[in-house]
């Protein structure tokens, strides 16, 4: 814990914590100490622990990076902060995010942007920014994130560090601050994939607390990372030729593409003729979702609240109107928008429409493969500031990612080497819903 408290120290210009639990830290790691020595401690014992700030625990302040929570402390702990206290974690402190999760670069977040270890110029990636760079500069052994859209596999795309989000419904949500609640998973951020595999098993599995997480079974992801078995490829063809892509991401996939081949697995180019609706569908439905979500915040029952409004309409309005950032207010404007009246059936339904598409595509797609695979972004980290003007770049560059949260399949981001100005590039896989297993021993053999 004391190594890391100085690494924390030593990056404070990275901006990835919003708090460290200097005190709840060392009294856990000292419990798990004692139980180390009396042979009773867990599959967990002594992993010093980061959790993206939207994820609650107990008596401790939570903010979703947002003004509307400052000061908000959690009156219970989330079902994965439970399980990873269970098996003797310890919990370091939360992480800086975009607001509400909501962005890809961090910079929404009210507490400011988190910076990329690798360049502190450069984006860390988003909305779990604050975790990538915390694993990335050694802050925390690993960190809990949350991806919508990408925010788990993006960040550690930007920030050279592995991001696994499961399958809908493998992770309990509860306790997790809700943006689009039938996208949101929470998924670990690491340095290798033993740890992913390890922090998975803990986590997964039945809730009584949350009724979309599934009963399956949760395999025991550690022991069967050693399984090298021959898979059978889809490379998303429109991915891989789209402009949008960087040149020497491109390369580096092709180069991976060969080196898979050589290695013996079968690689085939699949087309997917979609890839157009992926970013409106998504956009549609999470901000439809979102806006619902966020209404909760009314100014009476959490964190900001105004102290002058003179009756209750004004005070729900003057509320939020200064406890939420630019972005997520656009995105309650948008939500509300398709899903009222007369917008209803053009946009929300619509849009409903093509993510049963969009998935019954990818389940035909997976009839005859194992995996898929296609870029994580189009782009290495890119400069704070640079793309905040232009919501469209920003959300065009979710384009890879949104997939697997638009079908639910479980998808993972793995460094790929570094660009020739050494920043970290990255390739997404993507797996049959729930094989997770198959998904981290492919991972364990490519890496
Ligand atoms: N960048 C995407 C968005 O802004 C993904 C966010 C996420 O996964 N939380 O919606």
């Amino acid at each position: 814990l004391a190594y890391y408290l100085k690494q924390i120290e030593d990056n404070k210009h990275l901006n990835a914590f919003n708090e460290v639990f200097f005190y709840s830290a060392e009294v856990q790691a000292k419990a798990v100490q004692q139980k180390i020595e009396n042979g009773t401690a867990g599959k967990l014992a002594g992993m010093v622990i980061g959790i993206k700030d939207n994820i609650c625990y107990k008596d401790h302040v939570v903010t979703a990076s947002s003004k509307m929570l400052d000061g908000f402390v959690s009156p219970y702990s989330s079902t994965v902060v439970q399980r990873l206290l269970q098996e003797d974690a310890v919990i370091i402190g939360r992480l800086n995010c975009d607001e509400f999760a909501m962005g890809g670069s961090n910079e929404t977040s009210y507490f400011g942007a988190a910076k990329n270890a690798a360049n502190p110029d450069l984006v860390p990636g988003g909305s779990s920014g604050g975790s990538a760079v915390a694993v990335q500069a050694d802050m925390c052994l690993a960190a809990l994130g949350t991806d919508t859209g990408g925010s788990v596999r993006q960040p550690a795309a930007f920030c050279g560090q592995i991001g696994l989000k499961p399958t809908y419904g493998r992770i309990s949500r509860h306790g997790v601050i809700a943006y689009a609640s039938s996208f949101d998973q929470v998924g670990p951020i690491t340095a290798s994939v033993e740890d992913a595999a390890l922090l998975l098993q803990v986590l997964a599995g039945a809730d009584d607390n949350d009724s979309t997480v599934s009963p399956l079974e949760v395999p025991d992801y550690p022991t069967l990372l050693s399984e090298n078995k021959k898979q059978k490829i889809a490379v998303l063809k429109e991915t891989i030729e789209s402009d949008a892509l960087d040149p020497e991401i491109k390369s580096a996939i092709l180069k991976s593409i060969d080196d898979l081949k050589a290695h013996g697995h079968t690689v085939e180019y699949v087309s997917f003729d979609l890839l157009d609706y992926l970013v409106p569908a998504y956009y549609i439905l999470t901000t439809a979702e979102a806006s619902s979500n966020l209404s909760r915040y009314d100014g009476v029952h959490y964190g900001h609240r105004n102290t002058e409004a003179k009756s209750l309409t004004e005070l729900y309005k003057r509320s939020r109107a200064e406890g939420f950032g630019e972005e997520v207010k656009k995105r309650i404007l948008l939500g509300t928008f398709v899903l009222s009246a007369g917008y209803y059936d053009a946009y929300y339904q619509k849009a409903q429409q093509v993510r049963r598409l969009i998935r019954e595509r990818v389940d035909a797609l997976f009839a005859d493969y194992d995996l898929i695979l296609s870029p994580v972004a189009p782009t290495a980290a890119f400069k704070i500031g640079d793309n905040v003007q232009d919501a469209l770049v920003m959300y065009m560059a979710d384009i890879f990612t949104v997939l697997p949260s638009l079908s639910g399949n479980p998808a993972i981001a793995l460094p790929l080497g570094n660009n020739s100005e050494d920043l970290p590039l990255s390739i997404q896989f993507i797996a049959k819903h729930f094989e997770e297993d198959k998904l981290l021993a492919f991972s364990q053999a490519f890496l």
